[in-house]
């Protein structure tokens, strides 16, 4: 089966360029900052704000070339947002210069975390234009919390936002979701109700109807879903780790991450957003 053309991620970056990592634009933040692990999929355990020992002088991977072979998941799967880039210019335009490592570090992963609910609001003015003002005040505040200052970035606390932000992320997905399944019954799994956060790891849903689903937070592990249709499904925070995406149609999914793509196991055959490319690795 031809590729998509959607797919391609100049294309697909070029949807949102705000949000693409830019790394050859970075220092590497993420491979210092986070602290990581073998059993997520990272090449050593390392505690958080000690540079990756695959990091080089010049801020690049030495490994880049070889994650895929290499098995390291954790690497291949992570996304910024675009938050690495915009420090790292921040700090080399001289906009912000703290002395401090570990305050940058901390600012990183809360402008991080900022990134991502605008990459969500960005998801449901897409999908509910009937929210459109009150998402557009949320995102015009969020937006303006991205550019604070990295002392301030780095003790502030995102939660507040996140709650407000995900309110409405709730309302634009029980809205989308209702029109989605016209009526048609509530979703059953091995015969139960389809509840937020369901365990489905290992679980076969190649015949679910999973049109308009509620899979925030479902654990998705190594699930079959290989040939699903996912419109309309949202899929915030679900763990796409090893599940089986292959011919599924993801076009019309929300609130879907590159980096939840990242860590599935798709092929040429499925369908994304256009905004979402997919991995090289697939
Ligand atoms: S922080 Fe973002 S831009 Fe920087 S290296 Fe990591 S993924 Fe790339
Ligand atoms: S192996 Fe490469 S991508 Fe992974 S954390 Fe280390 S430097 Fe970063």
């Amino acid at each position: 089966m031809p590729l998509d053309p959607t797919a391609n991620k100049a294309s697909a970056q070029a949807m949102r360029p705000e949000f693409s990592s830019a790394c050859e634009r970075c220092s590497g933040l993420c491979c210092v900052a986070l602290c990581f692990s073998t059993v997520d999929g990272f090449p050593y355990n390392k505690p958080d704000g000690e540079p990756c020992r695959h990091l080089q002088a010049d801020s690049r991977c030495e490994l880049h070339s070889t994650l895929a072979q290499r098995g390291l998941k954790g690497c291949i799967a992570f996304e910024c947002f675009g938050a690495g880039q915009q420090l790292t210019q921040a700090r080399q335009n001289g906009q912000q210069t703290p002395q401090n490592t570990t305050l940058i570090f901390r600012a990183f992963l809360a402008l991080r975390q900022l990134r991502e609910l605008l990459w969500y609001l960005r998801d449901a003015l897409d999908a509910a234009p009937m929210l459109r003002p009150q998402l557009l005040a949320l995102q015009r505040e969020t937006e303006a919390l991205t550019t604070q200052p990295v002392e301030q970035m780095a003790t502030f606390d995102v939660q507040p936002q996140r709650v407000k932000i995900n309110t409405l992320l709730l309302q634009t997905s029980e809205l989308v979701r209702t029109a989605a399944r016209k009526g048609a019954p509530p979703i059953r799994i091995a015969g139960k109700p389809l509840q937020r956060g369901a365990d489905l790891a290992a679980a076969d849903l190649r015949k679910a109807d999973l049109v308009g689903a509620n899979l925030r937070g479902a654990c998705l592990i190594a699930a079959n879903m290989s040939n699903t249709k996912l419109f309309s499904a949202d899929l915030i925070g679900a763990d796409l780790r090893d599940a089986q995406v292959h011919g599924a149609d993801m076009i019309g999914s929300l609130f879907l991450t590159q980096a939840q793509l990242n860590q599935a196991k798709g092929d040429a055959a499925t369908r994304l957003p256009p905004h979402l490319f997919r991995p090289a690795h697939w």
